[in-house]
């Protein structure tokens, strides 16, 4: 190697590795190819950081001389599974020895055994995650496509090496994989393939409920979700995996007047949202839930037509139970997609009439650091097909934006707190926590928010003797 090129940088790339890895599998006269993942992000150019390295023999033992030659490596071996993975820099190579998979009916679990480069490409999923590339000292470099997943690649379609009906069958988290994909790359699947899944999609149930929001949350974040979630409902997966937004889909006519498809409009949604919640999962979420409740809140009658009153309020109280079922986080993650659920008709709302500091700051207030996020939100909410319309409402739109920033550098609400807290008014009052401690600290931030009471002490301090006396509480 050139003196010249020898330096850190060259030691992280994968080209180096892969060298390295390959003079290594030569000395132990082992096979190693690069497979799956990695090969087809290469030729897509996209990155990768992950690597899968096949090996026929030992992974852990190969993984061993690798992370001794290697400089700046760790080695983490899994004993169980017979893999180890060496980090340098912030690849993660991960060494495996060539496996064989048989499934029988009677269990999930396959039978594993070692096995040829082709037996390991064949349990593979996709052709396009099948292909390897040969780091042996003759062939370096060498493609082996057995199943022609480069030809696939180019054509951009998702499609099984083997029998789809009985690749979904053997680990029906597949039939999720190939619509993530499908986001992910805007591939086609293949027609047979997508028919397989809907005739496998039952078996989705036997599929531990984390790697199922795993993939969820991938198709959430790829570029086009919804395109993954129109095939999650045509495929039948959704109204298992999430019945909830299945039910948003379709129109209810009544006396020749139809409501909209929820199911396409929070869709058009989470499409509008798309290039300002980049890596955000939490905000396309919110997005997916926004109007959640309108099913259960639906009414007709012959003066408003349709309604959905309360569903945002509805909508926010099913936040907790579907994260529950999906084992997504029930952290502050959760209470950022409440809020937003929550408080989404609130911006809109301040468009249709002539707009009040007092409203603006009760806003600023209730949302808080999160007001960009939930501006950002209501902004793709409006999805009128009705062009002047959409443009009227988006001007009105921008009102309330700059009214808000105006509101916000003059009173700074957002991340402000009332001057008095509840342990202060336990305190002058001598009293233990109890619902009136909460009603009076209301009091008091509602008065400066309504602007009743200047945003200071003293005054708020007044404003709360006047109304504990009318409470009945004095102090002692
Ligand atoms: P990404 O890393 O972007 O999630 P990937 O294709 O690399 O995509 P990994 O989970 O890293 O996915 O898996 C690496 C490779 O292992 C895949 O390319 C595929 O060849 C194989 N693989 C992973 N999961 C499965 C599965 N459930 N069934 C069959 N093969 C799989
Ligand atoms: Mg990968």
């Amino acid at each position: 190697m050139n003196i010249l090129e020898d330096n850190l940088t060259n030691y992280l790339k994968p080209e180096y590795v892969f060298k390295t890895i390959s003079s290594e599998a030569n000395k132990l006269n082992q096979q190693v190819y690069v497979i799956g993942g990695f090969v087809r992000d290469k030729i897509l150019n996209r990155t990768s950081k992950d690597i899968d390295i096949v090996t026929l023999g030992s992974g852990i033992h190969l993984a061993k001389k690798i992370s001794q030659k290697q400089k700046t490596s760790s080695l983490k071996i899994f004993k169980n599974f017979g893999t180890a993975m060496v980090m340098i820099g912030d690849l993660e190579v991960q060494f495996i020895g060539a496996r064989k998979e048989s499934y029988h009916s009677g269990s999930r679990n396959p039978i594993v055994e070692n096995g040829t480069i082709e037996e390991d490409q064949n349990r593979r999923d996709f052709t396009i995650n099948a292909l390897a590339i040969s780091l042996n000292k003759d062939t370096y470099g060498n493609f082996i496509d057995p199943f022609n997943g480069l030809k696939d690649l180019e054509n951009q379609v998702i499609v099984t090496p083997l029998d789809p009906n009985i690749t979904f069958s053997d680990d029906p988290l597949r039939m999720m994989r190939a619509i993530r994909f499908s986001s992910q790359l805007n591939f086609k699947i293949n027609k047979s393939t997508f028919e397989a899944i809907i005739k496998n999609s039952e078996r989705i149930k036997i599929v531990a409920q984390e790697r199922i929001t795993e993939e969820l949350n991938k198709i959430i974040l790829s570029n086009h979700p919804s395109t993954g979630f129109k095939l999650l409902e045509k495929s039948g997966l959704l109204k298992i995996i999430f019945p909830e937004f299945q039910v948003l889909k379709g129109v209810e006519i009544i006396n020749g007047k139809g409501h909209k498809d929820n199911f396409y409009h929070t869709l058009q949604v989470l499409d509008n949202l798309l290039p300002h919640s980049i890596g955000n999962l939490w905000l396309r979420w919110a997005a997916i839930l926004h109007d959640i409740a309108k099913p259960i809140t639906k009414k007709y009658n012959n003066l408003q037509g349709w309604t959905f009153h309360g569903h945002e309020d509805k909508g926010a109280r099913m936040v907790p139970s579907i994260f529950r079922k999906l084992k997504l986080p029930l952290d502050e993650k959760m209470k950022y997609v409440q809020k937003l659920v929550m408080l989404h008709l609130r911006p809109i709302s301040l468009t249709n009439k002539s707009i009040t500091d007092s409203a603006l700051r009760r806003l600023l207030f209730d949302a808080g650091d999160d007001l960009e996020d939930l501006m950002k939100l209501c902004q793709s909410d409006i999805t009128s097909k009705n062009k002047e319309k959409k443009i009227k409402y988006l001007k009105r739109f921008e009102v309330v934006k700059k009214k808000l920033k105006g509101v916000e550098d003059r009173d700074r609400i957002k991340n402000w707190q009332p001057p008095i807290n509840g342990k202060e008014i336990m305190d002058i009052f001598k009293i233990q926590p109890c619902k009136e401690v909460g009603v009076l600290k209301d009091l008091i931030k509602n008065a400066i928010l309504d602007g009743v009471i200047k945003n200071d002490y003293n005054q708020a301090k007044k404003y709360l003797f006047i109304k504990a006396k009318e409470l009945g509480i004095n102090e002692k």
